[in-house]
């Protein structure tokens, strides 16, 4: 991986599940932007709340962040991000 930044964030946009697949088709169901339908860390953290899909369905984008040179982003998110994949998933308790 040649990611500059030492965090990522992952964004996931159109859903792209062929929903006619089973007809020989090609149709999707429009929607545009993954919306998580539970808590992070849940089942439901998985699944588009809009459309229904899993989150492999949908686009994924990956955008390189560096969180150690991005104090904005730090303080919009209302605390210090640490560069641990671990944190952000298991605990849901700050605050
Ligand atoms: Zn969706
Ligand atoms: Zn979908």
């Amino acid at each position: 991986m040649a990611f500059s930044g030492c965090c990522r964030d992952v964004l996931y946009g159109e859903c792209r599940r062929n929903h006619a697949a089973r007809m020989g088709r090609y149709a999707v169901d429009g929607c545009r932007e993954f919306l998580a339908e539970g808590e992070e860390g849940t089942s439901g953290a998985l699944r588009c709340a809009a459309c229904g899909c899993h989150r492999n369905f949908h686009h994924r984008v990956v955008v390189p962040r560096c969180c150690c040179s991005d104090p904005d982003d730090a303080a919009a998110s209302g605390r210090s991000r640490d560069c641990s994949t671990e944190s952000t998933a298991s605990s849901s308790t700050a605050s």
